[in-house]
């Protein structure tokens, strides 16, 4: 597999033209936008959208009769329904809006936890999660009692299978896992994790915020119960993100936050709620947000994952190539995906990113939001390079020049 060119990305895969920002200049020079991890930057498609309904439909949505309401609306559910495809979801009423993976691994432990999770009860995370996927555990653990379970990593930053194996108790009642590790690029075998957990009758809950942009979703082949992502990862905007539940789940969780909209009929003796989605969808969407995330999907789709994935693929093995002839380099993690973590003989991540930044290289560094996985690494922090599908050859030789040139300063 050669890796595309800037002419070749141009004709085959989509045009960086479709995403003004990385026009620009910083420091008076070309930016090289290599935290794609952290968030995506947005095709014009993206931007048109947000800018395009503001002008013409805005209207809150699910509350007037009136013309702009109902467009709005409907503008809303079909987002919803292009996410359902896009997941292979089994219907629309499994698709919840959130904030982004955050909000929904936060709804699920306070909802799932509050129906089916007990003092003493256990939930199944990984040394390798996100604080996103530790954190909401631990508010369940303060506020019930419950017990997390940590499934350890390999010293080549894989999960521990075997160890896995060993922590399903008849206490299980929830495995939270991520698919790609934000610091490591591993992809971990998540259907085998959910066949393990599901013949221990455990649900499972799939972080996929790093692997919604780089691969093809379907949480039906997956048959996970739970599934969550953000949309600013995936070239859609900030502030709206996905949580997938399967309907037998959300039916008998309760709501995360009472409101608007997420009710049936309301008293002060006694409320109903809606419906699936709209009980967790309290108050009023970022519907634009939706609206723009379709057109984001509808952007990826449009291009296709086999083509995102043997670009990236091959930009993340020519980067890990190239990076492994400077001197001192140290990589952490297998990087499968499109994550390079790395650090350089003694120079500190933040100097290294620090100095990257002023050559116009943006590289994220520090702990990623995974302090636990950096004591189990025994470092503070590292510099990650992340790709996107925009991302070319020539920029990860401007990122080892960058390198090597810092270097030499020290
Ligand atoms: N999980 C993983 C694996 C992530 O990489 C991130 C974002 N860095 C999150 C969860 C949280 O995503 P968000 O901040 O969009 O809610």
């Amino acid at each position: 597999m050669s890796v595309k060119s800037d002419t070749a990305l141009e004709q085959e895969l989509a045009p960086r033209s479709s995403f003004p920002i990385l026009s620009r200049s910083v420091y008076g020079r070309p930016l090289v936008y290599l935290d794609n991890g952290a968030t995506t930057q947005k095709p014009q498609c993206v931007i048109d959208a947000i800018t395009d309904e503001y002008l013409n439909v805005n209207a809150n949505v699910h509350r007037g009769v009136h013309y702009l309401s109902q467009e709005a609306t409907r503008l809303y559910e079909e987002a919803r329904a292009t996410v359902q495809a896009f997941i292979h979801a089994r219907s629309t009423a499994e698709i919840v809006f959130t904030r982004g993976t955050t909000e929904s691994i936060n709804l699920v432990a306070a909802s799932f936890g509050e129906a089916f999770m007990r003092e003493g009860d256990e939930v199944i995370v990984t040394e390798m999660e996100h604080h996103s996927n530790i954190v909401p555990w631990q508010l369940l653990q303060a506020r019930k009692g419950i017990v997390i379970r940590v499934c350890p990593i390999t010293d080549e930053g894989r999960l521990n299978l075997e160890a896995l194996s060993q922590l399903f108790t008849p206490k299980t009642r929830l495995l939270a896992c991520t698919h790609v590790s934000n610091v490591l690029g591993t992809v971990n075998p998540v259907q085998d994790i959910i066949r393990m957990a599901h013949a221990h009758d455990v649900p499972v809950l799939i972080d996929a915020a790093q692997s919604v942009p780089h691969m093809a979703a379907d949480v039906q082949a997956l048959d996970c119960d739970f599934l969550a992502f953000s949309g600013h990862k995936v070239y859609g905007p900030t502030g709206i993100g996905v949580l997938y539940g399967k309907e037998q789940w959300l039916e008998k969780m309760p709501p995360y936050m009472g409101g608007g909209e997420m009710i049936g009929k309301v008293s002060f003796e006694h409320t109903t709620f809606n419906v699936l989605p709209y009980k967790f969808e309290a108050g009023t969407p970022d519907y634009v947000a939706a609206t723009a995330l379709a057109r984001a999907l509808d952007f990826v789709s449009g291009i296709g994952f086999e083509a995102i994935e043997a670009h990236e693929h091959a930009l993340t093995v020519y980067a890990r190539e190239q990076l492994s002839q400077i001197p001192g380099m140290r990589f952490f993690g297998p990087s499968d995906d499109a994550v390079i973590s790395f650090l350089v003989g003694n120079i500190h991540h933040l100097d290294l990113g620090t100095l990257l930044d002023r050559l116009g290289i943006a590289v994220r560094t520090g702990h990623h939001c995974a302090e636990p996985l950096m004591h189990r690494l025994g470092i503070e922090g590292t510099v990650r390079a992340s790709f996107a599908l925009y991302n070319t050859k020539e920029e990860v030789d401007a990122l080892v020049q960058g390198i090597d040139r810092v270097r030499k300063m020290f």
